[in-house]
C-alpha cells in the first residue's frame, strides 16, 4: 500500500497569527489521521512559526517553491538547504501558478527538482494541462512532455521518492473538479510512463496526488481511484475542518482493500 499524502498548499494566504492557529488546529486533531501523511505548505515567511507549532508531532511542513542554486547573489530567492534548515520535508515545484502566472519553464523546474533531492527534500512536482489543451485532445502529450522535461536526470530510486501532483489547470481554484475517471486515466498513464522510463518498482512506489478543487464532498470518490494516492489541496486547506475532512477520506481509503500495488 502506498500511504496516502494529503498536502495543503496555503499559497499567498495567512498572517503569522492565522498560520500558527491553522497549524495548531490541524496538529491537535492529527492523531485521528495516522493512516495518511499530512503536510502543510505555508508561505516562506511563516515556515518557522508553523514549524514551532508542529515540531515533535506528525504533521509535516514544506514550502511552495525554492531556487535551484545552493546560495549566493540571487536576491529574493530561497535555497533547498534553507528550507531544510527550517525543518521542511517537502517542496512543491512547478505549480501551475508558477508555470502560467510566473513563467516558470520545465527546464527551471527540473533544476529545482534535482536540487531538492540533492538537499534531501522531497519534491512534489506538478503537471497539468490547460483547458484548451484538454479540449484539443492534447492532455496525454502535455503531461508526458512536462513529465519528461521536469523530471529529467533522476535515478529510478529518486524517481520513486518523488511525489507527482496531477493538477489540471482548469480545475485549480475554479470549483471545477476533474471527474474521478478523468483523473484516474491521467494518473494511470503517468504510472505506466514511470514504468517505461524507469522500472515497475519505481512506478509502484511513486505517490501521484490529484489537485484541483478537492473538497470534503468530492475527496472520497477521487481518492478511491486506484492510482490516486492523495491530494494537493489549495482553497480547502485553509480551513482545518475541511482539510481534515479530506484527510478523513484518505484515512478510510487507507483502511480498505483498494488494490494499490505496493507500500512505500
Ligand atoms: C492548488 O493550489 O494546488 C489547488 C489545487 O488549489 P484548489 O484546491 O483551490 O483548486
Amino acid at each position: 500500500m502506498r500511504k496516502p499524502l494529503i498536502a495543503g498548499n496555503w499559497k499567498m494566504n495567512a498572517t503569522g497569527e492565522t498560520a500558527a492557529a491553522l497549524a495548531r488546529s490541524i496538529s491537535d486533531q492529527s492523531p485521528a489521521y495516522g493512516a495518511v501523511d499530512l503536510l502543510v505548505c505555508p508561505p516562506f515567511c511563516y515556515l518557522q512559526a508553523v514549524a514551532a507549532v508542529l515540531e515533535g508531532g506528525t504533521v509535516l511542513w514544506g514550502a511552495q517553491n525554492m531556487y535551484h542554486e545552493p546560495g549566493g547573489a540571487f536576491t529574493g530567492e530561497i535555497s533547498a538547504a534553507m528550507l531544510k534548515d527550517c525543518g521542511a520535508t517537502h517542496v512543491i515545484l512547478g505549480h501551475s501558478e508558477r508555470r502560467h502566472v510566473l513563467g516558470e519553464t520545465d527546464e527551471a523546474i527540473n533544476k529545482k527538482t534535482l536540487a531538492a533531492h540533492q538537499a534531501g527534500l522531497i519534491p512534489i512536482v506538478c503537471v497539468g494541462e490547460l483547458l484548451s489543451e484538454r479540449e484539443a485532445g492534447q492532455t496525454g502529450a502535455v503531461i508526458r512532455r512536462q513529465f519528461d522535461r521536469s523530471l529529467a536526470g533522476l535515478s529510478a530510486e529518486l524517481m520513486a521518492a518523488t511525489v507527482i501532483a496531477y493538477e489540471p489547470v482548469w480545475a485549480i481554484g475554479t470549483g471545477k473538479v476533474a471527474a474521478p475517471q478523468q483523473a484516474e486515466e491521467v494518473h494511470a498513464d503517468l504510472r505506466r510512463l514511470i514504468s517505461e522510463r524507469y522500472n515497475a518498482g519505481a512506478a509502484d512506489q511513486v505517490r501521484i496526488l490529484y489537485g484541483g478543487s478537492v473538497k470534503p464532498d468530492n475527496a472520497a470518490e477521487l481518492l478511491a481511484q486506484p492510482n490516486i494516492d492523495g491530494a494537493l489541496v489549495g482553497g480547502a486547506s485553509l480551513k482545518a475542518d475541511d482539510f481534515l475532512a479530506i484527510a478523513a477520506a484518505g484515512t478510510l481509503l487507507a483502511g480498505d482493500d483498494v488494490d494499490r500495488p505496493q507500500t512505500r
